[in-house]
């Protein structure tokens, strides 16, 4: 078997740490060409000792002098930097790219290794989301392969036709439904929200996620990213996709047919099924995820999501129907407000206000190629800042 030659983008975080973990079970499948991380140097060196990269990259000069101080036994190369991101994600010996830097810094790499026309595990919302048109684009020039790693997209892209073309009417689809578990406080009173902690935010009660995901989790603008991920991965219009609060997550996401059929994935809340899925796509392997248990589940609950007390979700389907620079704004606002929010700085129950007036702020333009998308994203961050306590 030939070996599938991976770069590791964000490994040191959630996602990472998962798909090391299938990696590590399939030794014969998979070379680890390439890993990353930012601040955690420690795990990163460890992975690197693990796994034995050509190439480990951090954030800055002088970190990556300390890494290659520890590494020195190994031969692994250590760069630093944005542009050494790019470089990595691009190399002529890496096959697929695994996308999981977590926000807006994710963007420039993940769409180096569309460029390049790399198999991309995408697990990097935030980068479709700001740049959706221009991330598609350059992925049909360049010939990529676009696998989705965030759970109910991997379900919606398993239950779709294996030869889905994007064109609804000519394969029968009729919608498109993302189920959302509803964060830690789908049932807490709003009048007990407003001095939430970012620990009580941090704790979801189905998913093991980083601090930046989780609280969009408890806001639900998780779930708004994912309705602009769905309409770029899928080619889906804002009504095609619909999102159904489903507490236990186990259904991860559904297809539904103009026959009346309904196709779903179900499977345990674990992230390294969608990695694994992704990584052996169309094969299947082992992931280290137990089997579902039926019976231990017992119970599928549906309920209506109240866009009322998840006023993120509202503005992410607003962001999506505004088009153009909007999800650029929408995405960057939410990235300060959260930041802020987990810093101490901003109370929870104003996130989403904070993104509303941002959204306010900056008109509605195209935003077409890259310059624009960040021209967007830069303005954002600024209008954003300034409108903070
Ligand atoms: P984590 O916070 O756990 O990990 C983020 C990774 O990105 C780490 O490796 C971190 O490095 C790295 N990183 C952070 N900032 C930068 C930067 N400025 N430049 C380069 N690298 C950086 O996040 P998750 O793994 O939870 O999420 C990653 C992505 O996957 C997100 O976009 C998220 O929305 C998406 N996702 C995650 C899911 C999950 O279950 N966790 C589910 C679905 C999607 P370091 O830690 O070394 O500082
Ligand atoms: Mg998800």
């Amino acid at each position: 078997m030939i070996a599938q030659r991976l770069a590791i983008l964000g490994a040191t975080g959630s996602i990472g740490v998962s798909t090391l973990d299938v990696v590590a079970r399939h030794p014969d499948r998979f070379e680890v060409v390439a890993l990353t991380g930012h601040r955690r140097l420690d795990v990163l060196a460890e992975q690197c000792r693990r796994f034995k990269p050509r190439y480990a990259v951090v954030g800055s000069t002088e970190d990556a002098a300390r890494l290659t101080a520890t590494l020195a036994d190994i031969g692994t190369t250590v760069l630093a930097g944005p542009e050494a991101l790019c470089r990595v994600a691009s190399l002529p010996e890496v096959d697929a790219v695994m996308a999981a830097i977590v926000g807006a810094a994710g963007l420039p790499p993940t769409l180096a290794a569309a460029k390049a026309g790399k198999r991309i595990l995408l697990a990097n919302k935030e980068a479709l989301v700001m740049a959706g048109s221009v991330f598609m684009n350059a992925v049909k020039a360049a010939g990529a392969t676009l696998l989705p790693i965030d759970s109910e997209h991997n379900a919606v892209f398993q239950s779709l036709p294996a030869d889905f073309s994007g064109d609804f009417a000519r394969h029968g689809v009729r919608r498109i439904l993302l189920t959302a578990s509803g964060g830690p406080f789908r049932s807490t009173p709003t009048a007990e929200l407003a001095n939430v902690t970012p620990e009580q935010a941090c704790a979801h009660p189905n998913w093991v996620m980083g601090r930046k995901i989780s609280v969009d989790s408890a806001t639900m603008m998780n779930k708004g990213l994912e309705v602009i991920e769905a309409r770029w991965l899928f080619d889906a219009m804002a009504d095609q996709i619909d999102v159904v609060i489903h507490p236990q997550s186990v259904i991860h996401s559904l297809v539904q047919y103009v026959d009346g059929s309904v196709l779903a994935q179900l499977g345990n809340p674990d992230m390294r099924t969608p990695i694994a899925h992704a990584l052996a796509y169309p094969e299947r392997i082992d992931a280290g995820v137990a089997p579902l248990d039926l019976f231990a589940v017992g119970q599928l609950n549906f309920e209506r999501p109240d866009f009322e007390r998840f006023p993120c979700l509202a503005l992410a389907y607003r962001a999506l129907r505004a088009g153009g620079n909007a999800p650029a704004v929408l995405n960057a606002a939410n990235e300060i407000a959260v930041e802020a929010f987990l810093d101490g700085r901003l109370p929870f129950l104003e996130i989403p206000t904070l993104i509303a007036a941002t959204l306010d702020a900056i008109p509605v333009a195209a935003a077409d190629d890259l310059e624009a998308v960040l021209a967007a994203d830069v303005a954002a961050r600024e209008a954003a800042r300034a409108l903070l306590p």
